[in-house]
């Protein structure tokens, strides 16, 4: 009996083994990465049992689990910045708490221009690295002026990442001011909370020190347009605020999302 039970263990154990080692080239996908043609086979997908609801948005979608040793080297750009610390609006969005921008400030890599526009958070973080999931992750969203004539809006986003740690100074000077209500809106003074009091300059930090690939927007619509830079420098914010922000806006992180041959460069 005893021996009965062995083999049936022991063919369990092989059969699973058989599962794991299952070759991927029977699952082979054909798509297409470039171009309009990205949409992917998403019925024969699901016949084989693979399909992810993400992938009705497309095969460059974001967040993404970032794995540091698989990252390509960057080729040079030249990034500047035209910067002025004006922030004019803090929002209670329910599903974020965001800040706004006032008009005037940009970002220029190579020969694109983007316009600062505004900066939400997301509690936890959406984006992984080397599968560690932060606390807190933190979006500049950067747009491409519509003068451009792109038919789809074109996004530069800079990614933040906290883990818990001492209290941050530019986090306490917004926290007090985010409206208590839902939807509201209310004015900050010029100058109350500026990015500097997290980065510094922002080029030294996010800028010289980043992983780039190319995604989505986190939330709906999904759209792939995106460039993402996510800071490689982590920075601290106490668990209360962490906690106060999560209070306000909910789990609104999205689950990472498959790379499908996409590169992550670093530079
Ligand atoms: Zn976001």
């Amino acid at each position: 009996m005893k021996e009965t039970l062995n083999n049936a263990l022991l063919l369990v154990l092989v059969l699973g083994c058989f599962a794991c080692s299952k070759p991927a080239s029977e699952t082979k996908i054909e798509y297409k990465t470039e171009g309009k043609d990205s949409t992917p086979d998403v019925s024969e997908m699901r016949n084989l049992g693979s399909a992810l609801p993400g992938l009705d948005h497309g095969l460059c979608q974001s967040p993404i689990n970032i794995q540091s040793s698989q990252t390509g080297q960057e080729g040079r750009h030249l990034i500047s910045i035209n910067y002025k610390d004006e922030i004019n609006k803090i929002e209670n969005l329910g599903h974020t708490v965001q800040l706004d921008f006032a008009e005037g400030s940009s970002i220029t890599v190579d020969d694109t221009t983007f316009q600062f526009k505004q900066f939400h958070f997301h509690t936890p973080s959406e984006h992984e690295i080397d599968g560690i999931t932060y606390p807190m992750e933190m979006h500049i969203v950067n747009i491409m002026p519509n003068d451009a004539k792109n038919e789809t809006p074109q996004y530069l986003v800079i990614g933040i990442l906290f883990k818990e740690g001492s209290t941050n100074k530019f986090v306490t000077d917004f926290l007090d001011a985010i409206p208590k209500q839902e939807s509201e809106t209310a004015e900050l003074k010029i100058g109350t909370v500026r990015i500097s009091d997290l980065i510094g300059t922002i080029p030294s930090h996010v800028i010289d020190n980043y992983y780039h690939y190319k995604g989505s927007l986190t939330t709906p619509p999904y759209t792939e347009s995106v460039r993402w830079y996510i800071s490689k420098h982590v920075y601290e914010a106490s668990e209360e605020q962490i906690t106060t922000i999560n209070e306000i806006e909910g789990n609104n992180a999205r689950h990472v999302q498959g790379l499908f041959g996409r590169p992550v460069l670093t530079n």
